[in-house]
């Protein structure tokens, strides 16, 4: 894991970047592409969007102007709640491919986990992944019981489950159930979008490598072998958070990290989620 340029192996052989850049929030236009083209001159090599984010003109757009070979670019975007089922998918993905103006999509993803209706969604992405449209295809916000249920009854496993995921909620049951069915995990809200930057034992850690809290969590993500899509439209954070590449933490600090687990959501409960 030397560098941002480091990629893990999806259980169908896809290649994907072990970090990327999340782009909630980043609004359409000037803000999304220019936060990219800095991204991407950074070496940033996998972009996290969503239909939900309108945003999917200005990644796309950003991608195209980057003049990086597409190949060499890892684009993930996601179906919305609203339009969960087997057709409206298939329309949703459209749209979204649209918006993107790209050929294929690397990566697709369940938003959330529609009762009643995400085997529908999911027998949906299966026919894109089988018509080659996307590289892989994969669900987030997905408990155990939401992923025991799409196994059971899907032809398809999922490459990926994308949840959030940082120190104060590690998710250790949900990431060695994923580990055994060779599901990755990627985390959303990989840095509790800063709310705990000031715990002791991450300043101290901190201080020892000369890094910040942000960068130490971050490494933290990367020796779990979790995917974390930190966002920022900052330049210096889009540099700081993927500067982390050259240290590595030890087990002994690994576990003081894992010990401020409190499982506290700072996001919706994919069981009582009002969809
Ligand atoms: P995050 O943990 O990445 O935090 C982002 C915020 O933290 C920034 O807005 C900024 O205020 C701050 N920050 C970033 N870098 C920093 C640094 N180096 N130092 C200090 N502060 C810093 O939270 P997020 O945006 O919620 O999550 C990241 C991405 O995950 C999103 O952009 C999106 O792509 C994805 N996401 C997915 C879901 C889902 O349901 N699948 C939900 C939420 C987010």
């Amino acid at each position: 894991m030397g560098s941002i340029f480091y990629k893990v192996t999806l259980h169908n052989g896809v290649e994907m970047p072990a970090f990327g850049l999340g782009v909630y929030k980043v609004e359409e236009g000037t803000q999304i592409e220019k936060t990219i083209q800095t991204a991407l001159d950074l070496g940033y090599g996998l972009i996290d969007t969503a239909s939900f984010y309108e945003n999917e003109e200005g990644v796309g757009q950003a991608v195209r102007n980057s003049g990086i070979p597409r190949e060499d670019l890892f684009i993930t975007t996601k179906v919305w709640n609203s339009d969960q089922g087997y057709d409206e998918t298939l329309r949703a993905f459209e749209l979204s491919m649209e918006k993107l103006g790209l050929d294929y999509l690397d990566l697709y993803l369940v938003h959330w986990p529609v009762k009643g209706k995400y085997l529908d969604t999911w027998r949906a992405l299966e026919k894109l992944y089988r018509e080659g449209r996307v590289k892989a295809i994969g669900v987030s916000n997905f408990k155990v019981h939401h992923l025991e249920d799409l196994l059971l009854h899907s032809n398809e496993k999922p490459v990926i489950n994308q949840v959030e995921l940082h120190p104060l909620l590690s998710q250790a049951e949900l990431r060695q159930f994923c580990q055994q069915k060779e599901i990755k995990v990627e985390a959303w809200s990989p840095l509790s979008r800063g709310r705990f930057f000031d715990e002791p034992v991450l300043g101290e850690i901190a201080e020892k490598y000369g890094k910040t809290p942000a960068q130490v969590i971050l490494r933290w993500h990367l020796q779990h072998q979790i995917i974390p899509i930190p966002k920022s439209v900052t330049p210096a954070r889009l540099k700081e958070n993927a500067d982390i590449f050259d240290f590595q933490l030890t087990a002994r600090e690994m576990e003081e990290i894992d010990e401020l687990n409190r499982n506290e959501r700072f996001g919706a409960d994919p069981d009582s989620f009002d969809f």
